[in-house]
């Protein structure tokens, strides 16, 4: 990179980018929360090869407003309550920047000491701040790897748990292998299993349902592990979530830990959303049962201003992650490379090169101290219990799930029992409201009812925001009466 023109350009597009949350905020009517566009717009707009000679930073970025921008769902923007947000801050993006500009790839200690040490200390520093026990800590066996996202964690999970299991019980079991998780879990856990070779009829996706608010109930736990074990089937792998994606469902930690450790199952913590509100005192009962745990992962790209991507996992015993991934080709071979003396990342992930995530995280954790980060998520918590009393006080509307964190589930009630009619009319709403461009809202199904999600979480979300959200949906809501939908 040559540094002057870095200099130069770098000021013209850190402009640029602080222009567009500005005008995200001033200007909300040029940025449609949810893109309009249609596929393939882009075909037409752009040439069909590249150019042969070097363009002007100012046309590309003219082309960025008119052509690209069209094709953006602003996930910043203050209006954005669909799937769950995807945070950012100046530190985060700070630390991306510096990121890009030293561009290390720290596989190993040697390729980089720094990005490995600092993964380190940063990794210990947040276990701290959500009070995990010590054996997730480094100074045991255990220890913190930023993965990129909350598939790789899943993934690589299960095959330090699968490595684990087969060394016991041989590597011809693999077909008895039997995995538990919930008809909730994220879909990253089936599609981690399927890679690890666990049979697809193996994986049990325990039912869940409102009496229990869709979190895991122990006793069909139990009660799946006692068949299996009685068919000559070996489990050796439960999935629990903390902040489910349809509707931040939480599995109950403390029992379904006590039946993992009974059988000497893994069990996996997934919080890749909720995890991050648990640094708040009041949340850590949510995690309360972490000790009985394996493994854990929190997505700091959703929940901990760590802007795209970051994903922050803990595992009790490294070496069982190790095992399952390391390559000791002689081209890496260094002097301090055995076994303790040094982590070397590339043997606790999937891919060889990796990013220096590290810096971002321990950006965002100075530059606002943990007792800001606390604040930024009670603020969001608090805008969606907001949201919730606007719901609860519309007889037309019904909350669905009871709130732990800041998403709202809800939908139009039922009139007289209708479900049928009732998953039509929510379905025209959330078309509608989203077509305006105005804000963006998501939906799920639970136990088979078309359901309407309100994320709280983008960063520049404010209180006049969720009450303009509120009215545009009841207005929209008001309309489809009016036109004799429902
Ligand atoms: N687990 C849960 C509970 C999630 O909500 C998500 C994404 O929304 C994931 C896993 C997957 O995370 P990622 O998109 O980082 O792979």
């Amino acid at each position: 990179m040559e540094s002057e023109l870095l200099r130069e350009q770098g000021h013209i597009m850190v402009d640029f980018i602080a222009d567009y949350y500005k005008n995200l905020e001033d200007s909300p009517k040029d940025f449609p929360v949810l893109s309009q566009v249609q596929p393939g717009y882009l075909r037409d707009m752009l040439p069909d090869s590249a150019p042969d000679h070097p363009e002007s930073l100012k046309e590309l970025l003219d082309d960025v407003s008119k052509k690209i921008m069209p094709g953006i769902t602003h996930w910043q923007s203050p209006s954005y309550f669909a799937y769950y947000a995807s945070s950012t801050s100046v530190a985060g993006f700070l630390g991306e920047m510096l990121n890009a500009g030293l561009s290390v790839v720290g596989f190993t200690w040697l390729t980089s000491p720094a990005a490995t040490e600092l993964e380190v200390i940063v990794l210990d520093w947040l276990a701290k701040l959500l009070q995990l026990p010590n054996d997730f800590h480094s100074t045991g066996n255990g220890g913190g790897v930023i993965q990129g996202t909350g598939c790789e964690a899943v993934l690589v999970v299960v095959l330090a748990a699968r490595g684990r299991i087969l060394k016991k019980v041989g590597k011809n079991s693999l077909p008895r292998l039997v995995v538990y998780a919930t008809d909730q879990t994220h879909s990253s856990f089936r599609k981690a299993c399927l890679i690890s070779g666990i049979h697809e009829e193996n994986i049990r996706l325990l039912k869940t349902d409102s009496s229990t608010n869709y979190g895991m109930p122990p006793e069909s736990l139990e009660q799946a592990i006692s068949s299996d074990l009685a068919k000559g089937f070996i489990p050796f792998f439960i999935c629990a979530t903390v902040g489910t994606t349809s509707s931040a469902a939480v599995d109950p930690l403390v029992p379904l830990g006590e039946i993992a450790k009974s059988y000497g199952i893994w069990m996996h913590v997934d919080a890749a959303y909720a995890g991050s509100a648990c640094i708040c005192p009041e949340n850590r009962k949510y995690i309360d049962g972490i000790e009985n745990a394996d493994s854990f992962n929190i997505n700091a790209h959703k929940w901990l201003f760590s802007n795209q991507t970051c994903s922050p996992l803990w595992i009790k015993d490294r070496y069982s992650l190790i095992d399952a991934l390391k390559t000791n080709p002689e081209y890496l071979e260094y002097k301090v490379s055995k076994r303790d003396e040094v982590v070397n990342y590339k043997d606790w992930q999937i891919s060889l090169s990796r990013r220096f995530r590290s810096l971002k995280l321990w950006m965002v954790l100075r530059l606002y101290g943990s007792e800001n980060l606390k604040n930024f998520i009670r603020d969001h918590i608090n805008l969606a219990k907001q949201f919730e009393d606007y719901v609860a006080q519309d007889s037309n509307f019904e909350i669905v799930t009871t709130r732990y964190f800041s998403l709202v589930c809800f939908r139009i009630a039922p009139i007289d029992g209708d479900e049928d009619q009732c998953n039509v009319q929510n379905r025209a709403l959330i078309a509608a409201v989203n077509s305006t461009g105005n804000i963006f809202i998501s939906h799920t199904a639970l136990s088979g009812k078309f359901i309407l999600r309100f994320a709280v979480g983008a960063p520049l979300t404010e209180e006049k925001h969720v009450t303009e959200a509120w009215q545009i949906i009841q207005k929209h809501a008001s309309k489809l009466i009016l036109n004799g939908h429902f």
